[in-house]
Protein backbone atom coordinates (compact mmCIF):
# COMPACT_ATOMS: atom_id res chain seq x y z
CA UNK A 1 0.00 0.00 0.00
CA UNK A 2 3.15 2.23 0.88
CA UNK A 3 3.90 2.15 -2.46
CA UNK A 4 0.65 3.61 -4.08
CA UNK A 5 -0.47 7.09 -4.51
CA UNK A 6 -3.30 7.90 -1.36
CA UNK A 7 -5.56 10.38 -2.17
CA UNK A 8 -4.11 12.93 0.20
CA UNK A 9 -1.00 13.14 -2.71
CA UNK A 10 -3.54 14.39 -5.07
CA UNK A 11 -3.77 18.09 -6.17
CA UNK A 12 -7.56 17.67 -6.15
CA UNK A 13 -8.71 21.43 -5.94
CA UNK A 14 -10.61 22.55 -9.24
CA UNK A 15 -10.51 19.55 -10.32
CA UNK A 16 -13.18 16.83 -11.63
CA UNK A 17 -12.73 13.36 -9.53
CA UNK A 18 -14.42 10.53 -10.25
CA UNK A 19 -14.17 8.09 -7.39
CA UNK A 20 -15.32 4.59 -7.89
CA UNK A 21 -17.04 3.39 -4.50
CA UNK A 22 -18.52 0.27 -3.50
CA UNK A 23 -22.47 1.20 -2.90
CA UNK A 24 -23.72 -2.23 -3.63
CA UNK A 25 -26.06 -2.13 -0.66
CA UNK A 26 -28.86 -4.44 -0.07
CA UNK A 27 -32.22 -2.71 -1.27
CA UNK A 28 -35.47 -4.06 -0.15
CA UNK A 29 -38.57 -2.18 -1.58
CA UNK A 30 -36.50 0.85 -2.28
CA UNK A 31 -35.33 1.24 1.16
CA UNK A 32 -31.55 0.70 1.67
CA UNK A 33 -31.54 -1.75 4.76
CA UNK A 34 -27.75 -1.56 5.39
CA UNK A 35 -26.08 2.07 4.62
CA UNK A 36 -22.22 1.19 5.77
CA UNK A 37 -20.79 0.62 2.53
CA UNK A 38 -22.60 3.96 2.16
CA UNK A 39 -20.85 5.45 5.51
CA UNK A 40 -17.24 4.27 4.88
CA UNK A 41 -17.17 5.50 1.66
CA UNK A 42 -18.13 9.29 3.38
CA UNK A 43 -14.19 10.23 4.61
CA UNK A 44 -12.94 10.12 1.24
CA UNK A 45 -16.25 11.69 -0.15
CA UNK A 46 -16.06 14.40 2.20
CA UNK A 47 -12.13 15.00 2.13
CA UNK A 48 -12.60 15.37 -1.57
CA UNK A 49 -15.25 18.11 -1.02
CA UNK A 50 -13.38 19.83 1.64
CA UNK A 51 -10.54 19.84 -0.64
CA UNK A 52 -12.01 22.01 -3.77
CA UNK A 53 -12.98 18.66 -5.82
CA UNK A 54 -16.11 18.30 -7.68
CA UNK A 55 -17.25 14.48 -6.84
CA UNK A 56 -18.26 12.19 -9.20
CA UNK A 57 -19.27 9.04 -7.41
CA UNK A 58 -19.93 5.69 -9.53
CA UNK A 59 -20.49 1.78 -8.43
CA UNK A 60 -22.43 -1.38 -9.32
CA UNK A 61 -25.34 -2.65 -7.90
CA UNK A 62 -26.47 -6.01 -7.66
CA UNK A 63 -26.15 -7.76 -10.60
CA UNK A 64 -29.00 -6.11 -13.36
CA UNK A 65 -26.68 -8.40 -15.80
CA UNK A 66 -25.55 -5.43 -18.37
CA UNK A 67 -29.05 -4.02 -18.78
CA UNK A 68 -30.89 -0.84 -17.38
CA UNK A 69 -33.09 -2.18 -14.42
CA UNK A 70 -35.40 0.04 -12.41
CA UNK A 71 -34.73 -2.17 -9.78
CA UNK A 72 -31.17 -2.14 -9.51
CA UNK A 73 -30.56 1.70 -10.05
CA UNK A 74 -28.33 4.34 -8.07
CA UNK A 75 -30.92 6.85 -7.36
CA UNK A 76 -32.26 5.36 -3.78
CA UNK A 77 -28.33 5.41 -3.06
CA UNK A 78 -27.90 8.68 -4.16
CA UNK A 79 -31.29 9.89 -2.38
CA UNK A 80 -29.74 8.47 1.08
CA UNK A 81 -26.13 10.08 0.85
CA UNK A 82 -28.02 13.68 0.38
CA UNK A 83 -29.09 12.81 3.84
CA UNK A 84 -25.30 11.73 5.02
CA UNK A 85 -23.22 14.83 4.20
CA UNK A 86 -24.37 18.89 3.64
CA UNK A 87 -23.27 19.08 -0.01
CA UNK A 88 -25.42 19.08 -3.07
CA UNK A 89 -26.26 15.58 -4.68
CA UNK A 90 -27.06 15.30 -7.97
CA UNK A 91 -27.88 11.42 -10.14
CA UNK A 92 -27.02 11.43 -14.03
CA UNK A 93 -29.62 8.24 -15.00
CA UNK A 94 -26.65 6.81 -16.87
CA UNK A 95 -23.17 6.47 -16.34
CA UNK A 96 -22.21 6.97 -19.85
CA UNK A 97 -22.98 9.27 -23.11
CA UNK A 98 -24.12 12.28 -23.23
CA UNK A 99 -26.11 12.28 -19.98
CA UNK A 100 -23.48 11.78 -17.71
CA UNK A 101 -21.18 14.41 -20.02
CA UNK A 102 -23.81 17.02 -19.57
CA UNK A 103 -24.26 16.06 -16.01
CA UNK A 104 -20.05 16.10 -14.93
CA UNK A 105 -19.54 19.44 -17.46
CA UNK A 106 -21.99 20.89 -15.03
CA UNK A 107 -20.81 20.02 -12.18
CA UNK A 108 -19.44 22.57 -9.73
CA UNK A 109 -16.43 21.99 -7.01
CA UNK A 110 -18.22 21.10 -3.73
CA UNK A 111 -21.12 18.93 -5.20
CA UNK A 112 -20.91 15.63 -5.56
CA UNK A 113 -22.94 13.58 -8.95
CA UNK A 114 -24.27 10.03 -8.70
CA UNK A 115 -23.91 8.43 -11.40
CA UNK A 116 -26.42 5.35 -12.32
CA UNK A 117 -25.63 1.58 -12.04
CA UNK A 118 -21.85 0.66 -13.86
CA UNK A 119 -23.29 -2.45 -14.32
CA UNK A 120 -26.13 -1.31 -16.97
CA UNK A 121 -23.67 -1.86 -19.59
CA UNK A 122 -22.43 -5.52 -20.26
CA UNK A 123 -18.48 -3.51 -21.07
CA UNK A 124 -18.22 -3.11 -17.67
CA UNK A 125 -17.66 -6.53 -16.42
CA UNK A 126 -15.29 -7.01 -19.96
CA UNK A 127 -13.56 -3.96 -18.99
CA UNK A 128 -14.10 -2.79 -22.23
CA UNK A 129 -11.60 0.30 -23.27
CA UNK A 130 -14.49 2.05 -24.62
CA UNK A 131 -16.71 2.00 -21.53
CA UNK A 132 -13.49 3.25 -19.61
CA UNK A 133 -12.79 6.09 -22.03
CA UNK A 134 -16.16 7.21 -21.58
CA UNK A 135 -15.85 6.98 -17.75
CA UNK A 136 -12.61 8.47 -17.90
CA UNK A 137 -13.94 11.48 -20.00
CA UNK A 138 -15.96 12.77 -17.58
CA UNK A 139 -13.08 13.63 -14.77
CA UNK A 140 -9.09 15.01 -14.15
CA UNK A 141 -8.71 12.22 -11.87
CA UNK A 142 -9.67 8.73 -10.38
CA UNK A 143 -9.80 8.09 -6.75
CA UNK A 144 -10.89 3.96 -6.32
CA UNK A 145 -12.28 3.62 -2.36
CA UNK A 146 -14.36 0.15 -3.36
CA UNK A 147 -12.28 -2.16 -1.50
CA UNK A 148 -15.38 -4.72 -2.18
CA UNK A 149 -14.87 -4.64 -5.76
CA UNK A 150 -10.90 -4.22 -5.75
CA UNK A 151 -10.26 -8.03 -6.90
CA UNK A 152 -12.59 -7.23 -10.41
CA UNK A 153 -10.53 -5.79 -13.20
CA UNK A 154 -14.07 -4.23 -14.42
CA UNK A 155 -13.39 -0.80 -16.58
CA UNK A 156 -14.55 1.17 -12.90
CA UNK A 157 -12.05 -0.41 -11.21
CA UNK A 158 -9.24 -1.32 -13.62
CA UNK A 159 -9.37 0.13 -17.08
CA UNK A 160 -10.46 3.84 -16.20
CA UNK A 161 -6.96 3.92 -14.12
CA UNK A 162 -5.34 3.23 -17.32
CA UNK A 163 -6.48 6.43 -18.86
CA UNK A 164 -6.57 9.13 -15.23
CA UNK A 165 -4.06 10.10 -12.58
CA UNK A 166 -5.38 8.08 -9.72
CA UNK A 167 -5.18 7.01 -6.30
CA UNK A 168 -6.52 5.28 -3.28
CA UNK A 169 -9.48 6.15 -1.10
CA UNK A 170 -9.19 5.94 2.42
CA UNK A 171 -11.39 2.63 3.03
CA UNK A 172 -9.12 1.01 0.67
CA UNK A 173 -6.27 2.35 2.33
CA UNK A 174 -7.54 0.88 6.10
CA UNK A 175 -8.30 -2.02 4.29
CA UNK A 176 -5.64 -3.05 2.81
CA UNK A 177 -3.49 -2.07 6.33
CA UNK A 178 -5.72 -4.45 8.89
CA UNK A 179 -5.63 -7.41 6.08
CA UNK A 180 -2.30 -6.70 4.62
CA UNK A 181 -0.91 -6.39 7.98
CA UNK A 182 -2.71 -9.53 9.56
CA UNK A 183 -1.24 -11.66 6.88
CA UNK A 184 2.38 -10.05 6.72
CA UNK A 185 3.01 -8.94 10.10
CA UNK A 186 0.54 -10.94 12.56
CA UNK A 187 0.73 -10.36 16.41
CA UNK A 188 0.80 -14.37 17.41
CA UNK A 189 -0.07 -16.87 17.87
CA UNK A 190 -2.62 -16.17 14.73
CA UNK A 191 -5.85 -18.08 14.77
CA UNK A 192 -8.39 -18.13 11.57
CA UNK A 193 -11.42 -19.09 11.97
CA UNK A 194 -12.88 -20.07 8.41
CA UNK A 195 -16.53 -21.85 7.86
CA UNK A 196 -19.22 -21.57 5.82
CA UNK A 197 -20.54 -23.98 2.71
CA UNK A 198 -17.64 -24.96 1.10
CA UNK A 199 -14.30 -25.86 1.19
CA UNK A 200 -13.41 -25.30 -3.09
CA UNK A 201 -13.84 -21.62 -2.84
CA UNK A 202 -11.12 -21.92 0.00
CA UNK A 203 -9.04 -23.73 -0.67
CA UNK A 204 -6.46 -21.66 -2.09
CA UNK A 205 -7.18 -19.41 1.33
CA UNK A 206 -6.34 -22.74 3.28
CA UNK A 207 -3.08 -23.47 1.60
CA UNK A 208 -2.05 -19.54 2.23
CA UNK A 209 -3.12 -19.28 5.99
CA UNK A 210 -0.85 -23.08 6.32
CA UNK A 211 1.90 -21.04 5.68
CA UNK A 212 0.91 -17.89 7.75
CA UNK A 213 -1.62 -18.71 10.51
CA UNK A 214 -0.42 -20.27 14.12
CA UNK A 215 -4.14 -22.17 14.07
CA UNK A 216 -6.67 -22.53 11.38
CA UNK A 217 -10.48 -23.48 13.00
CA UNK A 218 -12.72 -25.02 9.99
CA UNK A 219 -16.50 -24.61 11.46
CA UNK A 220 -19.62 -24.92 8.92
CA UNK A 221 -20.05 -26.83 5.85
CA UNK A 222 -16.85 -27.21 4.80
CA UNK A 223 -15.76 -29.23 8.20
CA UNK A 224 -17.78 -31.76 6.71
CA UNK A 225 -15.74 -32.79 3.73
CA UNK A 226 -12.66 -32.92 6.09
CA UNK A 227 -14.75 -35.12 8.52
CA UNK A 228 -15.49 -37.42 5.45
CA UNK A 229 -11.76 -37.26 4.47
CA UNK A 230 -11.06 -39.08 7.71
CA UNK A 231 -13.37 -41.24 7.31
CA UNK A 232 -17.13 -40.38 8.78
CA UNK A 233 -20.01 -41.29 7.32
CA UNK A 234 -21.67 -38.24 7.12
CA UNK A 235 -24.96 -39.29 5.76
CA UNK A 236 -27.16 -36.29 3.94
CA UNK A 237 -24.43 -33.31 4.93
CA UNK A 238 -23.44 -31.18 2.71
CA UNK A 239 -19.95 -32.35 1.67
CA UNK A 240 -17.80 -31.90 -1.43
CA UNK A 241 -17.14 -35.26 -2.84
CA UNK A 242 -14.80 -33.85 -6.02
CA UNK A 243 -13.07 -31.78 -3.35
CA UNK A 244 -12.11 -35.17 -0.85
CA UNK A 245 -8.27 -35.90 -1.35
CA UNK A 246 -7.95 -31.95 -1.78
CA UNK A 247 -9.04 -32.30 2.09
CA UNK A 248 -6.79 -35.24 2.56
CA UNK A 249 -4.03 -33.82 1.27
CA UNK A 250 -4.75 -29.88 3.36
CA UNK A 251 -5.29 -32.42 6.37
CA UNK A 252 -1.96 -34.35 5.73
CA UNK A 253 0.23 -31.18 5.56
CA UNK A 254 -1.73 -29.02 8.26
CA UNK A 255 1.06 -30.45 11.27
CA UNK A 256 -1.73 -30.03 13.38
CA UNK A 257 -2.59 -26.31 12.58
CA UNK A 258 -6.03 -27.01 10.98
CA UNK A 259 -8.45 -27.83 14.05
CA UNK A 260 -11.83 -29.47 13.42
CA UNK A 261 -15.12 -29.93 15.32
CA UNK A 262 -15.01 -32.22 18.14
CA UNK A 263 -18.89 -32.04 18.13
CA UNK A 264 -21.74 -31.50 16.22
CA UNK A 265 -25.56 -30.16 15.92
CA UNK A 266 -27.45 -32.42 13.66
CA UNK A 267 -30.95 -32.39 12.03
CA UNK A 268 -33.30 -34.42 10.33
CA UNK A 269 -34.01 -32.26 7.80
CA UNK A 270 -32.73 -28.98 6.02
CA UNK A 271 -35.09 -27.05 7.49
CA UNK A 272 -35.92 -24.13 10.33
CA UNK A 273 -38.17 -26.71 12.40
CA UNK A 274 -36.02 -29.68 11.90
CA UNK A 275 -35.42 -31.87 14.90
CA UNK A 276 -32.09 -31.72 16.67
CA UNK A 277 -29.56 -33.16 18.15
CA UNK A 278 -25.62 -32.77 19.29
CA UNK A 279 -23.60 -35.98 19.29
CA UNK A 280 -19.53 -36.09 19.21
CA UNK A 281 -18.15 -36.20 15.92
CA UNK A 282 -18.98 -39.88 14.65
CA UNK A 283 -21.14 -41.20 11.86
CA UNK A 284 -24.00 -39.24 11.00
CA UNK A 285 -27.39 -41.58 10.86
CA UNK A 286 -28.79 -41.91 8.22
CA UNK A 287 -31.23 -39.66 7.45
CA UNK A 288 -29.20 -36.85 9.49
CA UNK A 289 -27.14 -34.04 8.45
CA UNK A 290 -24.41 -31.67 10.21
CA UNK A 291 -25.79 -28.26 10.56
CA UNK A 292 -24.14 -26.51 13.35
CA UNK A 293 -20.84 -27.09 15.70
CA UNK A 294 -21.73 -28.36 19.49
CA UNK A 295 -21.11 -26.73 22.29
CA UNK A 296 -17.90 -28.66 23.21
CA UNK A 297 -16.31 -27.19 19.71
CA UNK A 298 -17.23 -23.86 20.62
CA UNK A 299 -15.40 -24.41 24.28
CA UNK A 300 -12.03 -26.06 22.39
CA UNK A 301 -12.18 -22.88 19.36
CA UNK A 302 -12.49 -20.85 22.31
CA UNK A 303 -9.79 -21.50 23.71
CA UNK A 304 -7.52 -20.88 20.52
CA UNK A 305 -9.61 -17.83 20.55
CA UNK A 306 -8.60 -16.43 23.86
CA UNK A 307 -5.05 -17.10 23.33
CA UNK A 308 -4.95 -15.49 20.04
CA UNK A 309 -3.17 -12.14 19.21
CA UNK A 310 -4.54 -11.93 16.31
CA UNK A 311 -7.86 -13.44 14.81
CA UNK A 312 -9.59 -13.63 11.02
CA UNK A 313 -12.68 -14.71 10.55
CA UNK A 314 -14.75 -15.37 7.78
CA UNK A 315 -17.66 -17.98 7.19
CA UNK A 316 -20.39 -18.72 9.67
CA UNK A 317 -20.22 -21.92 11.76
CA UNK A 318 -23.91 -23.64 11.07
CA UNK A 319 -26.45 -23.10 9.24
CA UNK A 320 -27.33 -19.48 10.87
CA UNK A 321 -30.23 -18.22 9.01
CA UNK A 322 -32.06 -21.10 11.14
CA UNK A 323 -32.00 -19.67 15.05
CA UNK A 324 -31.99 -23.45 16.25
CA UNK A 325 -28.63 -23.98 13.83
CA UNK A 326 -27.21 -20.67 15.05
CA UNK A 327 -26.10 -21.10 18.22
CA UNK A 328 -22.16 -22.20 17.10
CA UNK A 329 -21.79 -18.76 14.99
CA UNK A 330 -23.29 -16.61 17.71
CA UNK A 331 -21.13 -18.07 20.05
CA UNK A 332 -18.09 -18.11 18.27
CA UNK A 333 -19.23 -14.19 17.71
CA UNK A 334 -19.18 -13.59 21.15
CA UNK A 335 -15.55 -15.48 21.99
CA UNK A 336 -14.10 -13.02 18.80
CA UNK A 337 -15.45 -10.13 20.69
CA UNK A 338 -14.62 -10.75 24.34
CA UNK A 339 -10.95 -11.82 23.03
CA UNK A 340 -8.13 -9.06 23.14
CA UNK A 341 -6.66 -9.72 20.02
CA UNK A 342 -6.51 -7.87 16.63
CA UNK A 343 -9.53 -8.73 15.31
CA UNK A 344 -10.77 -8.58 11.89
CA UNK A 345 -13.98 -10.19 10.03
CA UNK A 346 -15.06 -10.80 6.50
CA UNK A 347 -17.77 -12.40 4.35
CA UNK A 348 -21.22 -11.08 4.70
CA UNK A 349 -22.50 -13.96 6.46
CA UNK A 350 -20.07 -13.72 9.60
CA UNK A 351 -20.29 -9.86 9.58
CA UNK A 352 -23.97 -10.26 9.50
CA UNK A 353 -23.95 -12.29 12.17
CA UNK A 354 -21.52 -10.25 14.56
CA UNK A 355 -23.90 -7.35 13.53
CA UNK A 356 -26.85 -9.19 14.76
CA UNK A 357 -24.92 -10.24 18.21
CA UNK A 358 -24.44 -6.09 18.28
CA UNK A 359 -20.63 -6.92 18.92
CA UNK A 360 -19.35 -4.97 16.36
CA UNK A 361 -17.79 -1.77 18.01
CA UNK A 362 -15.80 -4.85 19.83
CA UNK A 363 -14.12 -5.88 16.65
CA UNK A 364 -11.15 -4.55 15.31
CA UNK A 365 -11.84 -4.09 11.43
CA UNK A 366 -14.86 -5.58 9.75
CA UNK A 367 -14.18 -5.71 6.10
CA UNK A 368 -16.46 -4.67 3.64
CA UNK A 369 -15.37 -6.23 1.27
CA UNK A 370 -16.13 -10.57 1.33
CA UNK A 371 -14.71 -11.66 -2.25
CA UNK A 372 -11.72 -9.04 -1.76
CA UNK A 373 -10.37 -10.15 1.73
CA UNK A 374 -10.57 -13.48 0.57
CA UNK A 375 -8.22 -12.85 -1.70
CA UNK A 376 -6.13 -11.01 0.25
CA UNK A 377 -5.68 -13.92 2.48
CA UNK A 378 -5.10 -16.12 -0.10
CA UNK A 379 -2.18 -13.82 -0.87
CA UNK A 380 -3.63 -12.30 -4.13
CA UNK A 381 -2.49 -9.35 -5.71
CA UNK A 382 -5.59 -7.01 -6.11
CA UNK A 383 -6.20 -5.89 -9.40
CA UNK A 384 -7.83 -2.49 -8.21
CA UNK A 385 -5.11 -1.60 -6.44
CA UNK A 386 -2.10 -3.10 -8.33
CA UNK A 387 -3.25 -0.39 -11.27
CA UNK A 388 -3.08 2.69 -9.34
CA UNK A 389 -0.56 4.71 -9.62
CA UNK A 390 2.13 4.47 -7.81
CA UNK A 391 4.10 7.20 -5.39
P1 LIG B 1 -20.31 -19.08 2.27
O1 LIG B 1 -21.05 -18.20 1.32
O2 LIG B 1 -19.45 -20.11 1.64
O3 LIG B 1 -19.59 -18.28 3.37
O4 LIG B 1 -21.41 -19.95 3.03
C1 LIG B 1 -22.40 -19.40 3.84
C2 LIG B 1 -23.51 -20.39 3.97
O5 LIG B 1 -23.01 -21.60 4.48
C3 LIG B 1 -24.60 -19.95 4.91
O6 LIG B 1 -25.74 -19.65 4.15
C4 LIG B 1 -24.81 -21.16 5.80
O7 LIG B 1 -26.17 -21.51 5.95
C5 LIG B 1 -24.08 -22.28 5.06
N1 LIG B 1 -23.66 -23.35 5.97
C6 LIG B 1 -22.94 -23.23 7.08
N2 LIG B 1 -22.80 -24.43 7.69
C7 LIG B 1 -23.48 -25.33 6.95
C8 LIG B 1 -23.73 -26.73 7.07
N3 LIG B 1 -23.24 -27.42 8.09
N4 LIG B 1 -24.47 -27.31 6.11
C9 LIG B 1 -24.97 -26.61 5.07
N5 LIG B 1 -24.76 -25.28 4.91
C10 LIG B 1 -24.02 -24.65 5.84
Amino acid sequence: MSDKKMVTDLDVAGKKVLVRVDFNVPIKEGKIKDDTRITSALPTINYLLDHGAAVILMSHLGRPKGQPNPEFSLKPVADHLATLISAPVKFAEDCRGEIAKAAAEALKPGEVLVLENTRFYAEEEKNDPQMAADLASLADLYVNDAFGSAHRAHASTYGVAELLPSAAGFLMEKEIKYLGDAIANPQRPFVAILGGAKISDKIGVINNLLKKADKILIGGGMANTFLKALGYEMADSLVENEVLDTAKELLEKSEGKLLLPVDMVIGDAFDAEAKMETLPVGDVPAGWRILDIGPKTVETFGKEIANAGTIVWNGPMGVFEFPRFAAGTFAIAHKVAESKAVSIIGGGDSVSAINQSGLSDKITHISTGGGASLEMLEGIELPGLAILSNK
